[in-house]
């Protein structure tokens, strides 16, 4: 029976390698904050291989079980460090001329600008993925300079209710990459653009309340452009990475707002379910993506199919007061994934997946203990 077990996970998990391809997911659960409770969790179980297992803790018994397969899950303690570990190769092939895409999925208050900038007061050791992935360009670029030369670019722009504003351009030469309507500035290392982004954001016509209030209803697009020439074949090279902080998820409910607030939440939910609906098809290799039905998806087009890479992080907040608001989180990310292993497989098998992972993680202790 053991046995069976093992052979159904590893059936599952190359399942998921084949489906795998240029997109990925990583799941993200964020610590507790202080006055949060630790036994109000919702997590059940993180295996290593991407599993996840929630559960409503306040529902009887097995009841709101539901597990969950993605390329990889962060737990609570997991670092930024240990999670830009697992995207660095993404980023370096941006020096080799690929295009990609870093979203940040999540409700409000899930960790998304935790993940993609890092806290206010930031440290390196707390920098999140964007500079992070600045620091890296600049780094390998430096290293490659022998024989590749790089111009290396940075934009920044907000899409609010469907329409974008940009925010600040900046670029490493003043030549080449065009972009109107933004003042272009050099830098050369990511010191510079970090100066720059405050100072961008900084000069936003709204104050810091209003900001925060309204980070949550747009999204933020930083894009890189990287143009590389080598030396000796004179051939060049281009790779964009964009880097998007979405608008929050959570659901809004239509008897209650009116006016703008209901605009604005139209246009979330429209441009995040573009969004989906162009992931999904790419993840399907269907013959039409969607990519016109929003601004985002407009903005992206080029990034997102064809040889780019895409990665998503699903933000989770794990009390269970969120618990409804991170069900329909995950099945969102199940759906773009592609990857669709969740109640289906255990309500057939009639199982208790937790039960089921777990023996499957002890076996594997002790298959590893004997070795
Ligand atoms: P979002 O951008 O999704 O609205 P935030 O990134 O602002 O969410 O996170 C909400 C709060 O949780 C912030 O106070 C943030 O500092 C904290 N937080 C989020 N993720 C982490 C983490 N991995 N470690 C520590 N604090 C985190
Ligand atoms: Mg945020």
């Amino acid at each position: 029976n053991y046995n069976a077990v093992l052979v159904e996970n590893r059936r599952l998990f190359n399942e998921v390698q084949e489906l795998k391809g240029n997109i990925r997911v990583f799941c993200r659960i964020r610590p507790f904050l202080p006055g949060q409770k630790e036994k109000n969790s919702i997590v059940q179980y993180i295996g290593e291989n991407g599993e996840l297992v929630v559960a409503n803790p306040s529902k009887q018994g097995k009841e709101g079980h539901r597990q969950f397969k993605f390329n990889k899950v962060f737990g609570p303690a997991s670092t930024q460090v240990e999670v830009f570990s697992d995207i660095e190769p993404l980023i370096r092939s941006v020096l080799d001329g690929y295009n990609v895409c870093i979203f940040a999925y999540g409700q409000t208050g899930s960790g998304k600008t935790h993940t993609m900038t890092g806290p206010k007061e930031s440290t390196k050791e707390t920098w999140g993925v964007n500079y992070r992935a600045l620091n890296d360009l600049f780094n390998i670029s430096q290293s490659r300079k022998s024989s590749l030369t790089y111009e290396i670019g940075v934009q920044m722009v907000e899409i609010y209710n469907e329409q974008h504003t940009l925010g600040i351009l900046t670029q490493s030469q003043p030549s080449g990459l065009a972009v109107p309507d933004a003042s272009m500035h050099a830098v050369t290392s990511t010191a510079d653009v970090m100066e720059l982004m405050e100072t961008g954001l900084r000069n936003r016509a709204v104050g810091a309340t209003a900001m925060n209030e309204r980070s949550s209803r747009s999204h933020s697009v930083v894009t890189i452009h990287v143009r590389g020439m080598d030396l000796k074949t004179s051939t060049s090279l281009h790779g964009n990475l964009h880097l998007v902080d979405l608008a929050g998820s959570e659901r809004v409910d239509r008897s209650e707002v009116t006016g703008d607030r209901l605009r604005e939440a139209q246009h979330i939910n429209k441009s995040l379910s573009a969004l989906g609906d162009v992931i999904f098809a790419l993840a399907q290799k269907s013959p039409h993506v969607p990519y016109r039905n929003s601004k985002l998806t407009q903005l992206l087009q080029s990034s997102l199919g064809g040889h780019a890479k895409t990665l998503m992080f699903v933000q989770l907040n794990p009390d269970m007061n969120s618990f409804s608001e991170s069900l329909s989180t995950l099945k969102f990310a199940e759906r773009v994934s592609g990857i669709e292993l969740g109640a289906a497989r255990s309500s057939k098998e009639g199982r208790d997946v937790r039960e089921l992972m777990e023996q499957v993680a002890s076996l594997k202790d002790t298959i590893s203990d004997k070795d």
